[in-house]
């Protein structure tokens, strides 16, 4: 049997990508914000329901621009359970990062650690939506105003997400995804910033297109992070296809929770209130005590049957080795043990259901020798 991938890109019918891109063949405008890139900027803007999105070549490059823009110093409290990006961003942008516990039940950054990291250093928070669930945005709100922080989410698990009826891009003061082949959205590679001050938008601008504003007038020391009209192209045709995409992946979620949603051991994330979820993963936490085998020998069974599932997010930011030791594992222990615990399972809109079963079926396979 062929192998079964955490994940698989979704992808337009071939004749209607093409048709899509035939018209370039005419126009011979391939980048440097054409109308591929500006139709997607106004589908986008509407479908997640914002007041202002820029397109970028990816979702590290929104967070790490998006920083950069905000012209910030100091310290920026930001959560160690997620992708390298989220920390890389802040570091890069010679910051430092101050790593806050995650919530033992949703996983994203526990809002009643933020406050008590705060000094007079300062500047911003960098709260992770995770897996689609999303973080306390009304708790991270009250202490931004509180405390004058900037936020900026990393959104890149949360595209078409809704909490109260509002678009999760409208949160905070600029809010990240990432549309990289992997995502729920995808355009091949790509991201886009979602934000509201004007000012801040046009300083985004200047990073992405090397400052350039006008024809004669170089006014900042930008970076080159545009979107090309290929990419654009094949958001403009997945786009027409992402309620469909969505659903499918609800009923993906459905199927394991029948099959797994009752085996002592295992934990899920609880459905959030209020919350329209985009079911990008499917994390399952493993509790060894109670389902008689760890993490690393389910994943290393399931491996032994093709079946790829990831670590994720394993190890955590704050342990990397480019860090040297610099950060202290130790007190972010809920970020721990979740990360040591946790599998995403193959989660994509087209994968069969027959296959859902069987990776339930090898998962629970090693309880009953
Ligand atoms: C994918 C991802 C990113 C980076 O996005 P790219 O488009 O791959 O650059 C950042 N943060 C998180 C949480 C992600 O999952």
């Amino acid at each position: 049997m062929d192998k079964i991938l955490v994940t698989r890109s979704s992808m337009p019918a071939y004749e209607e990508y093409i048709d899509e891109i035939k018209d370039m063949w005419e126009t011979h405008w391939l980048t440097n914000m054409g109308v591929k890139h500006k139709r997607l900027q106004e589908e986008l803007k509407s479908y997640l329901a914002v007041e202002d999105i820029d397109l970028l070549t990816n979702g590290h490059m929104a967070l790490e621009l998006s920083l950069q823009a905000m012209e910030l110093q100091g310290e920026v409290i930001t959560t160690p359970f997620t992708f390298a990006s989220t920390t890389h961003a802040i570091v890069r942008n010679g910051l430092d990062p101050v790593f806050c516990d995650i919530d033992p039940v949703d996983f994203t950054i526990d809002v009643d650690k933020i406050e008590s990291l705060i000094t007079d250093r300062t500047c911003a928070i960098v709260p992770v939506h995770v897996y689609g669930n999303i973080c306390d945005v009304e708790q991270i709100d009250r202490i931004a105003k509180q405390y004058h922080l900037k936020v900026i989410y990393d959104a890149a698990h949360a595209f078409g997400v809704t909490y109260k009826g509002s678009g999760i891009g409208s949160f905070g003061d600029a809010s990240c995804f990432s549309f990289h082949a992997t995502k729920v959205f995808n355009t091949i590679e790509g991201g886009a910033v979602c934000f509201r001050d004007p000012k801040f938008g046009r300083a985004l601008y200047g990073l992405k297109n090397f400052g350039i504003r006008g024809p004669e007038i170089v006014d900042g020391v930008g970076a080159n992070a545009k979107m090309n009209e290929f990419c654009a192209a094949m958001g403009i045709c997945n786009l027409r296809h992402i309620n469909e995409e969505i659903e499918k992946r609800r009923k993906v979620y459905t199927r394991y929770m029948e099959r797994l949603g009752n085996v002592d051991g295992l934990r899920f994330n609880p459905t959030q209130s209020d919350v329209q979820s985009n079911y990008a993963y499917f994390p399952v936490v493993i509790e060894e005590a109670g389902f008689g085998e760890n993490r690393e020998a389910v994943f290393e069974r399931l491996a032994r049957h093709d079946i790829l599932a990831r670590k994720y997010f394993y190890p955590l930011t704050n342990s990397f080795e480019c860090f040297h030791g610099k950060y202290d594992t130790s007190l972010t222990p809920i970020a721990e043990k979740v990360s040591r615990s946790v599998l995403t399972l193959p989660m994509y809109a087209d994968l069969p259901m027959e296959q859902v079963d069987r990776i339930c079926e090898v998962f629970l396979d090693g309880r009953h020798r």
